[in-house]
């Protein structure tokens, strides 16, 4: 017997096509130094088209690598269509990475143009541009006196025209996209922070982006649909914003991208604004929006549209996600990384009688999406799904990755192979699966507190603290010790205008006593108006484990 149905690679042509034929009166909004701009997939495919020819007319060709230095904007959106659609490679430069970094990627890329939000030209201009780099395209509203050439790289300009108002008259025919000869051909490029050495590259495929977009918008992950209207905080530079934009335009769903400030005074209106149903970020923004609400800065209807927001990147505190649901959001917790597509765990609900195996699935990182597999793995083989024994989890499926590329040194130690030849991601991070297969993190392994011998999870620790009301928000990270070899220690945001005045250290060590044991309770507590935070939003425990693990 063969297969009698047909081969069409799976590509973003499929996504493309498809949303500029039948949602061309969907809106898109973006929020810009000069207010919230109202456009529509009309609109943005114009948009599109007329980069898409711009770049074409450059001497870019299929196969090239094309990078983006920009926020969350309509252009933005233009670029996620027009360069896989035009068969070039997308490299989605994350901003804040610093110059150096920021010419490393370009340069390991191969990048041949890029594509600079006009807000961004003064970070951008401290980048020494690599040989590769023919073409620089200023996005939005660039001023009047830029430069003709940035290096060796000639400047040109692009922004979103007016939307035509096309009134009733049928739509053209649109010319279709470019269809990938191979479903493996890439799409495009995100490069994931190092922790040691220069970060690593992973090449998305068009196969790959096409899955994960379904995937995350099937019921019971992200439910994406065409009556969503979809704000992604991520940055469109981290990680592609989750693959959100892909999702969205799947779905024909609105989308409202919310430009350079994400602070709850400009968020919250936005989210009104828009209408936006759904919506997702790190913790951090989340917990700054809902302190905002609390403390009356944010009018609480602000909020009204939303119905659900992803939560992920870092772990979520419980306390978080019940403040949220308070305010009437329903929180969906999900894990992921840049190397599963991002989106690899979402906590649905388990639908089991015992409520309170519910709320710990809730809370927990979640289970695999669809077309995903995950082990837990020790030195001494495969852990058993007993909801308490710790292993490093991995991960397995169509839209993991399978190899770095062009990797600085061997990578292999990344990756293990079971016996029947499936290739496994070593994530990494230190978890617990339980019996239905929901994997909650104890922590990254490069973040747990090694005590006297004992583990302890800084995790852990911060989501007790967090359930403070004094407490706005915690890291908790490892600084030596003479005695212990390594002693916990809390950098700690204060609430503001938390009844019984502003929380004092020996208020936290008691709270935390309550529910740990003593030599897992921090023995310092650094107070702080903000607790530092890397380029995308997480906790930046690199940084904080340099200036407080000195200090000793
Ligand atoms: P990096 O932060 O290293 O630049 P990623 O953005 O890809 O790269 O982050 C991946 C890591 O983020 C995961 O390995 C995990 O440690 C952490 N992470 C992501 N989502 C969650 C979550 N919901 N809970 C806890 N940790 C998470």
């Amino acid at each position: 017997v063969y297969s009698v149905m047909q081969t069409e690679p799976l590509g973003l042509h499929l996504v493309l096509d498809r949303a500029e034929a039948l949602f061309a009166d969907r809106a898109v909004l973006d929020r810009g130094p000069g207010g919230v701009r109202r456009t529509d997939y009309a609109g943005v495919f114009a948009g599109a088209r007329a980069l898409a020819a711009l770049l074409a007319d450059l001497g870019l060709r299929p196969g090239d690598s094309v990078a983006t230095f920009s926020w969350n904007t309509a252009e933005h959106l233009c670029a996620y269509i027009a360069l896989p659609g035009s068969g070039l490679v997308m490299h989605t430069v994350n901003i804040r990475m610093g110059a150096e970094e920021t010419a490393y990627t370009l340069a390991h890329a191969g990048d041949r143009a890029v594509l600079v939000d006009a807000s961004l030209w003064e970070v951008w201009a401290k980048v020494a541009p690599p040989d590769t780099l023919e073409h620089v395209v200023v996005t939005g509203e660039a001023p009047a006196d830029l430069p003709a050439a940035h290096g060796g790289a000639r400047v040109h300009r692009f922004a979103l025209g007016t939307p035509a108002d096309t009134g009733t008259a049928p739509a053209p025919a649109p010319r279709p996209w470019r269809r990938p000869a191979d479903e493996h051909e890439p799409a495009a490029i995100c490069y994931t922070s190092g922790t040691t050495g220069h970060p690593k590259a992973v090449v998305y495929s068009h196969r790959s982006v096409y899955l994960h977009a379904l995937t995350l918008c099937g019921a019971d992950a992200f439910a994406v649909s065409h009556h969503d209207t979809v704000l992604p905080v991520v940055p469109m530079f981290h990680a592609n914003a989750w693959n959100l934009p892909y999702a969205a335009l799947l779905a024909g769903a609105g989308l409202a991208l919310p430009g350079r400030h994400l602070d709850p005074e400009r968020l919250g209106p936005f989210i009104s604004a828009s209408g936006a149903t759904f919506s997702a970020g790190v913790p951090t923004v989340w917990s700054a929006l809902a302190e905002a609400v609390r403390a009356g800065r944010v009018p609480a209807d602000a909020l009204a549209p939303l119905e659900r927001v992803v939560i992920g990147g870092s772990a979520a505190p419980p306390a978080l996600l019940d403040a949220l649901a308070k305010l009437g959001v329903a929180p969906v917790h999900a894990w992921g990384m840049t190397e599963c597509s991002p989106v690899g765990l979402v906590a649905t609900d388990p639908l089991t009688a015992d409520e309170d195996e519910r709320a710990a699935a809730r809370r927990s990182q979640g289970r695999p999406l669809p077309g995903l597999a995950v082990r837990s793995a020790a030195a001494d083989g495969e852990v058993p799904w007993d909801g308490a024994t710790p292993g490093e989890l991995e991960i397995s499926g169509p839209y993991v990755v399978d190899r770095y590329y062009r990797p600085e040194k061997d990578t292999e130690d990344s990756f293990t192979r079971t016996p029947d030849g499936r290739r496994w991601l070593r994530t990494g991070d230190m978890v617990v699966v339980g019996r239905r297969g929901y994997v909650t993190l104890v922590d990254r392994a490069k973040d747990m507190v090694k005590s006297g011998g004992e583990w302890i999870s800084s995790v852990d620790v911060e989501n007790r603290l967090t359930a403070h009301p004094g407490v706005r928000e915690s890291a908790v990270i490892a600084v030596p010790d003479p005695t212990w070899g390594e002693r916990p220690l809390a950098v700690v945001a204060r609430a503001e205008g938390a009844e019984g005045g502003p929380v004092a250290a020996e208020d936290l060590a008691a709270y935390l006593a309550e529910s740990l044991p003593r030599w897992q309770v921090p023995d310092r507590f650094v107070f702080v108006d903000e607790v530092p935070k890397t380029g995308v939003g997480k906790f930046d425990k690199k940084r904080m484990r340099a200036v407080y693990g000195a200090a000793g």
